[in-house]
């Protein structure tokens, strides 16, 4: 067996969109993402990330599920 033929792994910050970080282990000290278990809509129960063009708003208006009367 071969010792040190795997890259060194270590303690990397990770930093999400949201402003949310954590620690992870990688090769990378630094990682970005887009979303993480704070700001994910699976996790928030929020669909902040999904609905930012008030698309399901939209739809529920159309189809009345909010009981807007139309003028
Ligand atoms: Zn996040």
């Amino acid at each position: 067996m071969k010792d040190k033929i795997h890259p060194e792994l270590k303690k990397a910050i990770v930093k999400c969109a949201c402003g949310h970080t954590f620690e992870t282990l990688s090769v990378r000290e630094k990682i970005s993402v887009e979303i993480c278990s704070k700001c994910h809509p699976i996790f928030t129960g929020k669909q902040k990330l999904m609905d930012s063009a008030g698309r399901v708003e939209k739809f529920e208006r159309k189809y009345g599920r909010r009981g807007t009367p139309k003028a």
